[in-house]
């Protein structure tokens, strides 16, 4: 461990890593392991094509029905007043400011502008406010989190006083996914940066939402046999032996826990292709609710 560079992930079990941080050579040695998996592979990539197809679909109804067309994106430029524009124009139904902005706007009163009928991305304060308040229901939901517990549903996985383990609290995924959990009735906890000893937090968990940006973290260790295991985190880390010198890795060493979970998403083709379609899901329901559309 002491030779790798911090770039790099954790080796997991099965893939025995060693390079130098040296910048003029590296090698690296992965003997991987004979025994399959024995976790249901969760596809979100094949999940995801299903709901784009299905919106598809349901997008030409729509627009035989009242001739809708969606709107083009904005320009970088007078980026307010095109918010504002967007805002009052009938024929946009979603907007996404996409982050980050150049350094000269301000981020904040931006995402601001956008009016909380049209925050498909789910991330207004009133947004989040309804999903966090019992009784209330939000406009949209995030569409990370949203497209965690899609994967659960569509993969007939209780949830309901289930145990469930979220490894990160951002505003963005962490936050909004415990607060899915809770409304679904699983019995939530949170681990954050500060956390003492997450990983015997987390082998309590029935099931796991990893969305701490740290390649590799939860080992096979961590988790409790037959627990359902959601990674979010997908980082891009250097492997000379791969194609274009690079692969993507999760917050979960993949190899170890697919030999413990009952199921688990792959990085990628899990967690990232649900995002894209939740944000045209979300886009497609805002469209029906400015229509009327049944
Ligand atoms: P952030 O950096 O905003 O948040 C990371 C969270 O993880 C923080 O709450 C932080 O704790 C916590 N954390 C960081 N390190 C540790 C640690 N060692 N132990 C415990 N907790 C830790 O990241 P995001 O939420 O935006 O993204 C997380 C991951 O998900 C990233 O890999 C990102 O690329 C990926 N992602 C994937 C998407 C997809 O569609 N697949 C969409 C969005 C994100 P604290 O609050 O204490 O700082």
């Amino acid at each position: 461990n002491s030779l790798n560079g911090a770039f790099l992930p954790r080796p997991c079990f099965g893939q025995l890593s060693l390079r130098t941080t040296a910048s003029t050579w590296r090698c690296t040695l992965s003997i991987r392991s004979s025994s399959s998996p024995s976790a249901i592979v969760i596809n979100g990539k094949a999940e995801a094509k299903n709901i784009r197809d299905d919106i598809k679909i349901e997008v030409s109804r729509m627009k035989e029905s009242i001739g809708v067309v969606p709107a083009e994106d904005s320009s970088e430029e007078e980026v307010l007043k095109s918010v504002s524009g967007f805002n009052d124009d009938p024929s946009v139904h979603g907007i996404l400011v996409q982050l980050p902005l150049p350094s000269h706007m301000d981020e904040q009163s931006i995402l601001n502008a956008v009016s909380i009928e049209k925050d498909v991305d789910g991330f207004h304060p009133l947004n989040i406010g309804g999903l966090a308040m019992r009784g209330r229901e939000p406009l949209f939901l995030p569409c990370t989190p949203k497209g965690c517990i899609e994967l659960l549903h569509r993969y007939k996985i209780d949830i309901i006083g289930k145990r469930a383990v979220v490894l990160g609290r951002s505003n963005i995924v962490g936050m909004p996914a415990a607060l899915l959990l809770q409304r679904e009735d699983a019995t939530v906890t949170i681990i954050h940066s500060r956390t003492i000893n997450p990983e015997e937090i987390t082998r309590q968990a029935d099931i796991i939402i990893a969305a701490v940006g740290q390649p590799n973290m939860v080992r096979g260790s961590w988790i409790k046999p037959g627990a359902v295991v959601i990674d979010v985190g997908i980082k891009r880390v250097e492997d000379p032996s791969a194609a274009h010198g690079y692969r993507w890795v999760g917050d979960v060493c993949y190899e170890e826990a697919s030999k413990v979970a009952s199921a688990i998403t792959p990085v990628p083709g899990g967690v990232g292709p649900m995002t894209i379609a939740m944000l045209l899901s979300n886009t497609f329901t805002s469209a029906k609710r400015f229509h009327n559309f049944q």
